[in-house]
């Protein structure tokens, strides 16, 4: 405590100033006034308590990534990377194809620094600090827009040499608890792995703890601690690429070649209709499907096209849930499947699927919010069709379903950070508790994953501006329900 803590000045430009100059513009124009409340170069913290930190050790250390620098430097590539993907043409960039110039040079060939990277989609690491030999503090970006948030982490390592086990240490997440203290590993890819052992992305890592470590900062004028996940990694190969994700990531990416793919197969054709519900801030197209047995005109037929049910199903709200995109993806497998079921149920029904609510969340790398910093699950009630322009399309479109045909189910799908299992939240219904609770009823029968005792109903005030609740209060319908699947999976003696 003797020395002068050192702290690092980070008051960059941030990818975010393109966003921030549309906005400017906007307010110009006089279309909005709450812009004021929103503060916009939080988005990086002084890194005081991290400076004072690593001080504290007494340890020497090196900083050998960091991304503001490096997008300062070649912000324009960045932005439109990063950022814009809408620009780059079709074919968004992902985490193979990006090619950036490491922010550390090895000195030679006996140095085994390894070189960290983050600028790609989804990607979030900040900061990388060499302690020692095998020994490494990260850092990660808070959400965009926002003074925290930082608990999703995905980003890659390369020059690893065989047999070297690495510590590595992430000392800025946000919660208190975490799946990784009951026995949750990390996710991993190496590319070696996949490509000789057609291994993609596992679970490994070892020494794996989380933990409050001491580090605070000001979130709202309250003080917040932090926590470190920490673990060694053992490296396989010499020269390998290895990512390592909070868990396995789902891009933007990934759902546009998905989607395109459905498009492109014929058998498909006339039951998958592709269209784009809104624009988003970042200037990436929100799609959405519709997904029926077509209607084929005879009058008999029409009449029964007419008296389908209507179903909702959205996921990704909150960027950091990947499970909600491999929860959707089996969601949209079987309905395109054809089996029998699925036929019964695309003869029945008329499915409005939203598979990504936050694209630009996504491609952000961030944890919760949208490109604002806003958490568009709070968002429902009176969404502004400039700054949640996903939510405001998203219930335009399921209100103006709902004058259509009978809705039948809603379904918001998330991630947990906390519990094990699959399990849902619903809606009291006074008149009839039994209502609600027949969907989750039901799952729980034909699953062993989803496990009923964890479902709640309640209408929690602090909750209003979710989809769950709000459509509940507007549309009065009994199966709407937000269904959250645990980051780490199934264990069912664990009860919330
Ligand atoms: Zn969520």
């Amino acid at each position: 405590m003797n020395s002068p803590i050192k702290v690092l000045e980070i008051k960059p430009e941030t990818p975010t100033k393109i966003l921030v100059e549309e906005i400017e513009e906007i307010k110009k124009q006089e279309k909005i006034d709450t812009f004021e409340k929103i503060t916009y170069f939080e988005k990086f913290e002084k890194a005081m308590e991290l400076g004072y930190y690593l001080n504290n050790t007494g340890l020497y250390n090196k900083l050998i990534f960091l991304r503001v620098e490096a997008n300062m430097k070649d912000q324009k590539l960045d932005l439109e990377n990063i950022v814009n993907l809408k620009k780059k043409g079709d074919e968004p960039a992902t985490a193979k194809n990006k090619v950036v110039k490491p922010y550390y040079k090895k000195i030679d060939e006996r140095d085994t620094t390894l070189i960290f990277e983050s600028r790609f989609e989804s990607g979030n690491l900040l900061a990388a600090y060499k302690i020692s030999e095998h020994n490494y503090q990260l850092v990660v970006q808070n959400d965009t827009n926002t003074n925290g948030y930082s608990q999703w982490f995905f980003f890659r390592v390369s020059g690893g040499r065989k047999g070297a086990n690495v510590h590595f240490n992430l000392i800025n997440l946000m919660k208190g608890y975490s799946l990784f203290n009951r026995g949750m590993q990390i996710c991993v890819y190496s590319e070696k792995n996949a490509e000789q052992e057609k291994i993609g992305w596992h679970k490994g890592g070892n020494e794996i703890n989380y933990y409050r470590n001491g580090i605070f900062k000001y979130v709202r004028d309250q003080k917040r601690y932090l926590s470190s996940l920490s673990f060694t990694y053992e490296f396989e190969y010499d020269n390998d690429t290895v990512y390592f994700a909070n868990s396995i990531p789902y891009t933007y990416t990934d759902i546009f070649k998905e989607l395109n793919e459905i498009q492109k197969n014929d058998k498909l054709s006339s039951l998958v209709h592709r269209k784009i519900l809104c624009t988003t801030l970042a200037g990436n197209n929100l799609d959405y499907i519709t997904l029926t047995n077509p209607d084929t005109s005879s009058r008999y037929d029409k009449e029964a096209f007419n008296n389908k049910i209507g179903i909702v199903i959205m996921a990704r709200v909150h960027p950091g849930e990947t499970v909600g995109s491999y929860m959707m993806k089996g969601i949209i497998d079987f309905l395109c499947s054809n089996t029998d079921e699925a036929n019964l149920l695309r003869n029945n029904c008329v499915f409005k699927i939203i598979p990504m609510m936050n694209p630009d969340g996504v491609v952000c790398g961030n944890y919760r919010t949208s490109l604002v910093g806003c958490d568009l699950n709070r968002r429902w009630i009176n969404p502004n069709e400039i700054l949640h322009p996903e939510i405001y399309a998203a219930k335009q479109m399921i209100l103006k379903f709902s004058t259509q045909r009978q809705l039948g189910l809603i379904l918001d799908l998330h991630g947990h950070s906390g519990a094990n299992n699959i399990f849902t939240y619903g809606n009291p219904i006074k008149e009839n508790p039994k209502e609600s609770k027949i969907f989750p009823i039901l799952l729980s029968k034909m699953s062993d994953a989803f496990n009923y005792d964890q479902c709640k109903f309640k209408l929690n005030k602090n909750k209003y501006g979710t989809a769950r609740i709000n459509l509940f209060h507007e549309l009065a319908i009994a199966n709407i329900f937000t269904i959250e699947a645990s980051f780490y999976g199934v264990k069912r003696e664990v009860k919330l």
